[in-house]
């Protein structure tokens, strides 16, 4: 269905004028645009708010002390020195632009807009004649080595977050300072790159989508071209180009793709700008390839957060149901990335699920990647945590904080979408939205608690009697499905589905339309007409698709769009000990003044005690996923053992589990009591378990010691060595030896057996038996390889 879409791109131009409209024929809806919407709710504008009084100053402030900023000015040659960071810090910049633009065009602040013109001339000082824009090898003085490592130098990657910064600037403020620098950069691209001139991939997918957004700007045929050449070349090894293979997206064919893999990031950028592509274009191949990777990522390699890319290593897509807990990657960047495609899905498509998806990242998997208070983030969001994971002010690679910065003020513009005939309520936000439909002028007054409270109360006021049809999002988690492919499911309860559907008062009405899905009211609507409906929110106990093996008798809680974790905040040291039987009776309870102000969910849990004892009940509290880490530092779970086989075990009262653990060193991430958690591994490889390592110290001496709670007579060890070739660097240690405290000095044991090194087994050595206050092992790690130990045992005198 083609839109009007002058009028739409020059509604969300606001103030500024525009050179041309651009038109995707293909795409289904328009977005409401955000200019038009403002949120007045208790649950994200006062987000809003602190994302535009806190957050932005404080990532720009985070740009000019880390030398992100200065960067431009050595290279514009104002200023001496080397360049400082990672050589893609560029784009970290542009983005607090973009984010700080969207600010701006919903609230006024001229300190911002101000200090934002500065930033921009200093970016401009450091464009190059030709166009060319890349601080980091302009200010290494390594300018001819300009795209001749594109697999991996992110040169287009920062020119992306450029153009996407410009187009929020020109829009925000009509200014075309930076647009100005923008089209210089993109048409040097576009005399290098092209089916006649250079092939070659971008390496981080990116500039694509932000292309489109430049065209949709300014009506310049060749950037829509470009990007559409750059998602082209993937998989084609045209002219003798090397493809990168999967990790970039680069292993074949848009169009013969059909699940996601490689980098989480980049694959979900890749399919943002193939969609935007595929509704210019209508390139043969490319939306069906796109349905099929969505639904892919939505029932294989999504986690119940919303969260995506499960694998640390590469930062990337895992198998089909490799959902691990503890271990997931889940970077909010990728989460980001999943919210835009599944918008750009729905746009494309008009189908609800995507707005499903999207409600469900930003109400958990997105919003957990920055703290309460706008000034720490999460890169990492795992499902499960120990105590050691928490949110940081900063990261040398900071392309998470500057994203939840950007998209959090572009919220709004998800809320509403129209085309000719209907405008579709997609998110419960209460606030006020101005959208210019084809009929007319359609005032719309949202009042909602949500997502505490389901009730949501719609007055239409249109600027004069207008008929069209209102079509209301009945979100999915209303009615999860009970079996079958779904990768999460909920056993149907009878308080479910909504309840009293009225149009300005009345229960007799033309509704169409079944839930999950819009309920479709077609009228004339007059000033002051009103849609009322409530979402019933009962506690769902949510089950995992039985393959995916890390949550098998498991539940998670959800309640409405937010998805629970338990806390060591509230529950204690024995969480992970916890058991949540099926009939345990759950009740809900808000607190205002609980983090933010939450619904908690509250029961009785049973405790899995040592064997041989009965279970105990201790009270049970689950908080919003989102909201956890932000109180003192224990375990974390989203998903809660049902039965007490599940539960962690009680360690047996062992010598080792009862000793104090110290080591040389330890790895941040590792923890030295992982050694006597009585936890076995399946393999060296293991890393669904916790371990301590000497990671990163590579080829040296290094030590671990047990001081027994009393001096005890022992007479052998086991020890299983962590080993995690093909995928890091830490190895079985060239060798090791035991010593013992024997009145307070260490001595080798004596008539010990061969300290053997062998992965996937422990490795027993037995020795004279001797009484000793403590043991220590003291390894040889190999030359250039880090090392560490999975489980270490001691046994007493049999
Ligand atoms: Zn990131």
């Amino acid at each position: 269905m083609a839109l009007h879409k002058l009028a739409i791109v020059a509604v969300v131009l606001g103030a500024a004028s525009l050179a041309a409209a651009a038109e995707a024929p293909l795409r289904k809806l328009a977005p409401v645009p955000f200019t038009d919407v403002k949120f007045a709710d208790g649950f994200w504008a006062p987000r809003l708010e602190t994302n535009r009084t806190r957050s932005i100053p404080y990532n720009f402030k985070m740009c000019e002390d880390t030398g992100r900023i200065t960067n431009f000015d050595k290279a514009a040659g104002k200023l001496e020195g080397k360049f400082e960071g990672i050589f893609f810090n560029d784009s970290d910049l542009y983005k607090v632009i973009e984010g700080a633009s969207y600010a701006l065009a919903a609230h006024p602040d001229p300190a911002l807009d101000k200090y934002v013109d500065g930033v921009i001339a200093r970016i401009a000082a450091a464009q190059q004649k030709d166009g060319y824009l890349y601080t980091f090898y302009t200010v290494n003085k390594t300018l001819d080595k300009r795209f001749t490592d594109c697999r991996s130098k992110h040169e287009m990657y920062c020119a992306g977050h450029l153009f996407e910064a410009a187009v929020a600037h020109y829009r925000a403020t009509g200014k075309r300072t930076l647009l100005d620098v923008a089209c210089k950069l993109a048409d040097y691209l576009d005399s290098v790159f092209g089916p006649d001139k250079r092939h070659d991939i971008e390496g981080h997918p990116e500039p694509e989508l932000a292309l489109v957004k430049l065209y949709e700007a300014t009506g310049q045929e060749r950037y829509l071209k470009l990007a559409a050449f750059f998602i082209g070349e993937h998989g084609h090894a045209a002219c003798g180009r090397k493809l990168y293979g999967e990790y970039s997206q680069d292993h074949k064919p848009l169009a013969e793709q059909d699940e996601p893999v490689g980098h989480a990031v980049r694959a979900m950028y890749f399919a943002c700008g193939g969609a935007d592509v595929a509704v210019y274009t209508g390139a043969p191949g490319y939306m069906e390839a796109l349905r099929k990777i969505w639904d892919n990522v939505a029932t294989r390699k999504m986690h119940i957060t919303g969260g995506v890319g499960a694998r640390h290593a590469g930062e990337a897509f895992g198998a089909a149901y490799e959902l691990p807990n503890e271990s997931a990657y889940c970077e909010t960047c990728a989460a980001i990335g999943f919210a835009l495609f599944s918008q750009r899905m729905f746009l494309a498509t008009g189908d609800p699920k995507y707005v499903d998806a999207l409600e469900r990242v930003i109400y958990n998997g997105f919003l957990s990647g920055v703290s309460l208070d706008g000034e720490k983030f999460f890169y990492v969001n795992p499902l499960a945590s120990r105590g050691k994971h928490h949110r940081q002010p900063w990261f040398g690679c900071a392309c998470c904080p500057v994203n939840v910065v950007r998209l959090l003020p572009s919220l709004p513009g998800y809320q509403y979408a129209q085309d000719d005939k209907t405008i579709y309520v997609n998110l419960y936000v209460a606030g006020t939205a101005k959208v210019k439909h084809k009929t007319g002028e359609v005032t719309l007054v949202q009042e909602t608690r949500y997502p505490w409270d389901g009730k949501v109360k719609i007055t239409v006021s249109p600027a004069k009697p207008m008929t069209f049809t209102l079509a209301v999002r009945t979100p999915g988690w209303l009615e999860p499905p009970t079996e079958g492919d779904a990768l999460y499911r909920s056993p149907a309860v009878k308080d479910a589905g909504y309840l009293n559907m009225k149009v300005s008062g009345s229960s007799k009405t033309d509704i169409t339309g079944d839930p999950p899905g819009y309920q479709r009211i077609t009228r004339e609507w007059k000033a002051g007409d009103s849609f009322e409906i409530e979402f019933r929110m009962p506690v769902r106990r949510m089950y995992a698709h039985p393959n995916v093996k890390d949550d098998v008798g498991r539940v998670a809680l959800q309640r409405g769009p937010v998805v629970y974790c338990a806390e060591g905040a509230d529950n204690g040291k024995d969480l992970g000990h916890f058991f949540l039987p099926q009939d345990a009776a759950l009740a809900t309870e808000h607190k205002a003044d609980l983090l933010g102000g939450v619904t908690v969910i509250k029961g009785k849990a049973q405790v899995r005690q040592a064997e041989g004892e009965a279970a105990r009940q201790a009270d049970f509290t689950a908080v919003p996923y989102y909201a956890w880490d932000h109180r003192e530092p224990g375990p974390m779970a989203v998903w809660i053992a049902e039965k007490p086989e599940t539960a962690d075990a009680r360690p047996q009262p062992t010598i080792a589990g009862t000793s104090k653990v110290t080591a040389s060193y330890v790895w941040k991430a590792d923890t030295a009591d992982a050694i006597n958690d009585q936890r076995e591994p399946k393999n060296s490889a293991d890393q669904t378990i916790p371990r301590l390592t000497w990671w990163d110290h590579l080829g040296t001496k290094e030590w671990v010691q047990y001081d027994f709670a009393k001096p005890t007579k022992v007479a052998s060890v086991e020890v299983y060595w962590f080993d995690d070739t093909g995928k890091g660097s830490c190895r079985t240690p060239k060798s090791w030896t035991l010593l013992a405290n024997v009145g307070g000095q260490w001595k080798p044991v004596e008539g010990a057996s061969p300290c053997g090194v062998e992965k996937d087994k422990f490795n027993k050595v037995t020795f004279a038996p001797v009484e000793a206050a403590g043991l220590r092992i003291e390894v040889e790690l190999q030359p250039k390889f880090s090392g560490g130990i999975l489980e270490w045992k001691v046994g007493g005198e049999k």
